[in-house]
């Protein structure tokens, strides 16, 4: 039985898991696909406060070295469900079996944004690619393209000028979202191309992808591509805690600063609950409010 069950191990969840072993309470994190989150796949991180400059498998797995030291049971298996039982705890299921505890954290963080054509879906994994990080180098020295106009999107055209002799940016506007320093930097580089005002419409290739199709100012072109590399947004995957957590029109946990729920005990932390800003700082306070929320709510059960 632990005190506390904590559904993701990105940077909300192993902050979440390191307030409260330190609270001296007994944990459990569970993962089901990569620890650390979705900051392990970014290349680059220079906004975490007193840390000038980090790849983001580096920041992981700093943190989740520091949260194993403090004791914590981390395993891998992705949450199915959470079951409550009638003696008020929490069972979170996975395929190997049941972790019992007395309160959940939900971290779950959130997923790549697809565009959802069949052609997608047909090239997937054979040249389409959500992760410059993971998958970059499979396509080193050859055309590549990014889609998308913010911070992710910018962050993947730059990595992978360093392995491709040109990388394609195409934006649906003629405006980046990004952070000034990197649209400063994509300006600054000449292996950058950047097609503005262009609408990803279709894709070819059978078992490769070969070719984007893309409409701009009412005409169709086709961009000759070995590898894209889509970074158009992220997705909430909430739907099946929804049992102990409301969600929004949006499918993020609805929920404040506070990270409770409508559940007693259960609590939410992370870019997986309703928010204006996800980033690492505030994934890492949420951790910290959702623990010490549990920790109390924990406390006062006895
Ligand atoms: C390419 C990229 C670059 C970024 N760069 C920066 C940056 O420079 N600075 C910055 O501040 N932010 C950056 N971000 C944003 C930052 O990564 C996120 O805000 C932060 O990681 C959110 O942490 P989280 O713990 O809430 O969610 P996540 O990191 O998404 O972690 C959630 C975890 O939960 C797991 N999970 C989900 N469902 C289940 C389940 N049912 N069972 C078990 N496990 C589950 C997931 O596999 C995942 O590991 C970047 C994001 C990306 C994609």
């Amino acid at each position: 039985m632990y005190d506390i069950v904590v559904v993701g191990a990105g940077t909300a969840g192993l902050t979440a898991a390191l307030y409260a072993l330190r609270a001296g309470k007994k944990v459990a994190v569970l993962e089901g696909n990569a620890f650390g989150g979705q900051i392990a796949f970014s290349p680059r991180v220079e906004n975490f406060p007193t840390i000038k400059e980090i790849s983001g498998s580096a920041f992981s797995d700093k943190l989740l070295d520091q949260v194993m030291f403090q004791g914590a049971d981390v395993d891998m298996g992705e949450v199915l469900e959470i079951r409550r039982l009638p003696d008020k705890t929490f069972a979170a299921v996975t395929e190997y079996g049941e972790t019992i505890a007395k309160s959940v954290i939900l971290a779950t963080g959130v997923k790549h944004r697809h565009l959802n054509i069949p052609a997608e879906r047909r090239l997937q994994g054979k040249g389409v690619c959500y992760c410059a990080v993971c998958d970059g180098a499979f396509y080193k020295d050859k055309k590549m393209a990014v889609l998308g106009d913010g911070n992710s999107a910018l962050q993947y055209a730059l990595y992978l000028s360093n392995l491709a002799p040109e990388v394609h940016l195409l934006t649906l506007t003629d405006k980046l979202m990004g952070d000034i320093y990197l649209q400063q930097r994509i300006f600054a580089n000449d292996k950058i191309i950047w097609h503005k005002n262009v609408n990803l419409v279709d894709m070819q290739g059978e078992s490769e992808l070969r070719a984007v199709v893309l409409e701009h100012e009412g005409k169709t072109e086709v961009l000759e591509v070995d590898a894209l590399f889509i970074a158009i947004g992220q997705v909430p995957d909430n739907k099946r805690f929804a049992n102990v957590a409301t969600l929004d029109a949006q499918g993020y946990f609805a929920s404040g600063e506070d990270c409770t729920t409508v559940t007693p005990g259960v609590f939410v932390a992370g870019d997986c609950r309703t928010k204006t800003i996800r980033q690492l700082t505030t994934a890492a306070g949420d951790g910290a409010v959702a623990a010490m929320g549990a920790v109390n709510w924990l406390d006062r059960q006895i």
